[in-house]
């Protein structure tokens, strides 16, 4: 019969599991004890919505076996099973979101982490086994199927026969190594202690035949064998066990298990809630963000459970986007077992289930800030732009629950800050909290804007991310102070004797300025200013759109046209503004070059592009050429 093929990327990380690349091969079979719980979750949820499917609790189960001589290890479970089709869909495709990409110089480090961010579930089985053989009768058919595969050239997928619903994996183990003993794993004692350490919260029974000696006759020392079926997990859900009788680490593997994770959560939220509403909730933060997280594909949401049974994996409306991050399970007895989605969304408890997680969350990163920092900073730097998103979003409707979650690079510091630290370190006669936007730190430092606020002693938050400055203009004021771009043309931090002077030199040239204002066309105004120290020439904006702010519009798919109003200053001290004096009278069509080289340079410095570059520097070579 012919062998299917796996999909290209399933292919590749099939290869890479069969030469295993990770240390910890022990994953597997809580992998595949996952699995089984996962349908058995499924199946009994049918059952309580579908009056065709009956399940009685009882007879959901999972069972573990080995087989010595055979080298076969093998995990059934009573589950929901799977067709044909979802045989083919599920066990031969791996990596279904995004793209599995490897650099050559990759180490095996961060193979591992791109892998983990996939989730390789199943797979991780051609770890230890070099064939698999799974035999499943799905509840949605009458005839059983067997998928086999003896790893990356393929699959078969074949008519069988299973008594009842459910699944069978058989792994037939490969033979020993120098390095590697598979042997170890046909084991009784050695197969029980892998469950207790890493599915012992799962809520159905993980059968195992267990040998027990009796002592026969106490004279003779005699003793008898025998076998029986025992549950081997204490099936107490993690999440409803005190967190004092939890370790660190049952919690990472709890998480790293149901989440496909292969990195360890960076924090633990653990509550447990009576009251106006009653449930228990265990979440977390993850380290890294998901391979899919900043795509349409990501879903977020809790694994939602009455009483200890699913039902529903990703209950979104129990977290808000700007946490989307937050994984995790609710456990409630506050909702009825069978009631419908529809429903569910419009439930009161939800709503108040919700709030509190919210809350929860929100006071929890705010310890973090203020206790740990450096884990926040680390957090930050996965998430922020998550949590800046959201201080904009709807209208900034959320902004008093963020604001004091988001935190900018400061030039002061040369590091992250938050808004109240900013404020606490205010100067004195300070009154806003001024910010820069562009694409990096060292770009935002050479701009010449920045230098007359430096001058100051005052302190400037650089925004190099694009939601960045819409984040500030939600704000809008923090702690009654209000934000100033340093670009923006009302910057104000002139004295009265400078104003003085800028107000005569550009009432003296205003026919200079006039002409090249008309000149350059898009530009509002043509200044003399004070305000910059060794720059000749700078572009300023007025009202709500910045000049960071239009580059986002600009790119945009569907152009909004959406422009800031500009205005080009020039530095009066700096001998161009004599210069152009000069020419304005003595030669307008030089005076015209200037005017539009100048203007190139400003926009250049802003980082906007020159429309015109080819005539732009004709006329560089033109002026510098000449006597
Ligand atoms: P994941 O569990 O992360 O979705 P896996 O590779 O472990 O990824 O499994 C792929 C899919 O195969 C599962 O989502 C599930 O639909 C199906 N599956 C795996 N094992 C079983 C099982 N024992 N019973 C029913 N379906 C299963």
């Amino acid at each position: 019969m012919k062998k299917k093929e796996f999909k290209s990327e399933s292919k590749r990380l099939l290869d890479l599991m069969i030469n295993s690349i990770y240390t910890n091969k022990d994953i597997f079979l809580r992998e595949l004890i996952s699995n089984a719980s996962d349908a058995l979750d499924k199946l009994y949820y049918r059952s309580l919505t579908d009056k065709d499917i009956k399940v009685e609790k009882d007879d959901l189960e999972i069972n573990v076996s080995f087989d010595e001589e055979k080298r076969t290890i093998t995990v059934s479970d009573t589950g929901c099973g799977m067709t044909k089709e979802e045989l083919e869909s599920n066990l031969g495709t791996i990596a279904k979101s995004g793209s599995l990409q490897f650099k050559e110089n990759m180490t095996q480090e961060e193979k591992i982490n791109i892998i983990g961010q996939f989730g390789v579930g199943f797979y991780s089985a051609f770890m230890v086994a070099d064939k698999i053989t799974v035999t499943s009768l799905s509840v949605d058919s009458d005839q059983a199927y067997v998928w086999e595969s003896e790893g990356a050239d393929g699959y078969t997928i074949t008519e069988g026969s299973r008594d009842s619903i459910g699944t069978d994996v058989v792994l037939h183990l490969k033979e020993d190594t120098e390095n590697e003993n598979y042997t170890d794993y046909l084991n009784e004692y050695r197969l029980k202690s892998l469950i207790r350490k890493y599915s012992d919260y799962i809520s159905f029974p993980i059968k195992m035949e267990i040998t027990h000696e009796h002592l026969v006759d106490e004279k003779e020392h005699k003793y008898e064998k025998h076998a029986d079926v025992e549950t081997v997990n204490s099936m107490i859900p993690i999440w409803k066990k005190d967190s004092k009788d939890v370790d660190e680490e049952e919690y990472n593997n709890f998480y790293m298990d149901k989440f496909n994770d292969f990195d360890k959560p960076l924090k633990v939220i653990t509550s447990n809630v009576e009251g106006m509403c009653t449930y228990k909730s265990l979440l977390f933060i993850p380290t890294h963000a998901p391979a899919d997280y900043y795509t349409q594909e990501y879903e977020k949401g809790l694994s939602l459970y009455t009483s200890g049974v699913l039902i529903m994996d990703k209950c979104a409306d129990l977290l808000p986007d700007y946490f989307s991050f937050v994984k995790g399970v609710v456990d409630t007895e506050d909702l009825s077992l069978n009631i419908s989605r529809e429903i569910l969304q419009e439930s009161h408890s939800l709503k108040l289930i919700a709030k509190n997680i919210e809350g929860k969350i929100r006071k929890e990163l705010e310890t973090m800030m203020k206790d740990d920092r450096e884990k926040y900073i680390e957090f930050f730097k996965t998430f922020g732009v998550q949590l800046k998103y959201g201080v904009y979003n709807n209208y900034g409707q959320d902004k008093d629950k963020l604001q004091d979650l988001v935190m900018f690079y400061s030039s002061k510091h040369e590091k992250l800050i938050s808004l109240k630290e900013y404020v606490q370190e205010m100067k004195e006669g300070q009154d806003k909290i001024y910010y820069a936007s562009g694409s990096s730190i060292a770009k935002i430092d050479s701009m010449p804007q920045v230098d007359q606020v430096k001058e100051k002693e005052y302190d400037i938050l650089y925004l190099t991310d694009y939601v960045d400055e819409f984040a500030i203009t939600a704000i809008q004021s923090y702690e009654e102070k209000k934000f100033m771009n340093v670009c923006d043309a009302d910057l104000d931090l002139e004295t009265d004797e400078e104003k003085e002077d800028t107000k005569k030199a550009n009432d003296e040239n205003s026919d200079l300025l006039k002409h090249m204002a008309e000149l350059i066309g898009e530009v509002k105004e043509v200044r003399f200013t004070n305000k910059l120290k060794k720059h000749p020439v700078c572009l300023t904006s007025k009202g709500d759109v910045s000049i960071e702010m239009q580059k986002v519009f600009d790119a945009m798919p569907n152009d909004l046209g959406i422009k800031a109003e500009t205005a080009l200053e020039i530095n009066e001290k700096h001998p161009i503004a004599a210069k152009l004096k000069k020419l304005y009278k003595k030669d307008k069509d030089l005076f015209d070059n200037y005017t539009k080289v100048l203007y190139s340079e400003a926009r250049m410095i802003a980082g906007l592009p020159i429309e015109n570059p080819t005539e732009i520097s004709t006329l560089i070579c033109d002026i510098i050429s000449k006597e």
